[in-house]
């Protein structure tokens, strides 16, 4: 165990036996536990989901784990953007006390051979174009879940599919005992919301990335114009996407939060969701849309 002093010591575990100990010494200490899973490379988004996991006085366990099923044929895992040690430094300057970054074999190990599946929420926009990635998703959330076994895992609203796609499968497989906590999201002063990808923007690009906030911000102004179809409020957002050079669209989709199904009338809760490639990133956002 490495053992690093920032703020607050934040112990790093690598296996899942010292991360077993770690946790039982917490729990021994009469702690309860807030969970935040990571890839790293952590920015204000990320630092809020740890505050918000150490509510109440929870000791707050990190995980710094991306693996392989997660990204996608375009995205390279290898080039993910990785600087352990500043990470490490801005987790105890949010008050984390354990940080848990395995190796991938640590969590799957030779013959590993389990696939969590989630149907309803995975159909639509990132699960119709990157099939396994919820799936990986899911798979691996599970497994640190019983791994850490918290009373509250957090996670942030900026991956608002995701969300959808673990409260479906916690609930599937009754993951009753852990808190489901969701942080909003967190933008820069412009309101690009924030995100590990946001490194890989040129400065020209930076600018265009903004016009993920201006379609969601038409799309809200379409519906206080009086417009309530679906389908002319998704081509407003579409529409400010595609008159930026920079940008290609994604998509631009009102969708029920829970179940990702997309909406055929307008009615609260409605998501907004869109995704664009700028340059070499791929970036999403979305918004709930509020009625008149
Ligand atoms: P990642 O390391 O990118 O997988 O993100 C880890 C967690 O941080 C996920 O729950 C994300 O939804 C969350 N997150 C990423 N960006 C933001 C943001 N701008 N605001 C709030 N949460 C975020």
């Amino acid at each position: 165990m490495d053992t690093i002093t920032d703020t607050r010591p934040c112990t790093v575990v690598r296996t899942r036996d010292e991360l077993r100990a770690a946790i039982g010494a917490l729990r021994s200490a009469g702690r309860q536990v807030g969970f935040v899973p990571t890839m790293g490379a952590f920015h204000d988004g990320h630092l809020s989901l740890m505050r918000h996991a150490a509510a109440d006085g929870h000791a707050v366990v990190v995980s710094l784990f991306g693996s392989p099923p997660q990204f996608s044929p375009t995205e390279d895992l290898s080039a993910y953007p990785r600087d352990e040690q500043r990470d490490l430094a801005l987790a105890a300057t949010a008050g984390v006390e354990l940080v848990f970054a395995p190796p991938a074999h640590e969590v799957y190990p030779d013959r590993f051979g389990t696939t969590i599946r989630v149907d309803g929420p995975t159909r639509t926009l990132e699960g119709a174009t990157r099939p396994d990635h919820f799936a990986g998703v899911a798979t691996v959330v599970a497994k640190l879940l019983n791994m850490v076994r918290p009373d509250r895992v957090v996670f942030g609203q900026k991956d608002a599919q995701q969300v959808a796609v673990v409260r479906r499968m916690m609930c599937d497989l009754d993951f009753d005992d852990v808190e489901l906590v969701i942080g909003p999201i967190v933008r820069e002063a412009d309101g690009l919301a924030m995100s590990s990808r946001n490194v890989y923007l040129s400065p020209q690009e930076r600018v265009a990335a903004l016009a993920l906030r201006r379609a969601l911000d038409a799309a809200q102004a379409t519906i206080d114009g009086g417009e309530h179809d679906p389908r002319k409020i998704e081509r407003a957002a579409h529409s400010v996407l595609s008159a930026e050079p920079r940008c290609t669209p994604d998509y631009a989709t009102i969708v029920h939060p829970d179940t990702f199904v997309v909406a055929d009338n307008l009615a609260e809760p409605s998501l907004l969701c869109v995704a664009a490639r700028i340059g070499p990133a791929r970036l999403i956002d979305n918004q709930r849309l509020t009625l008149a």
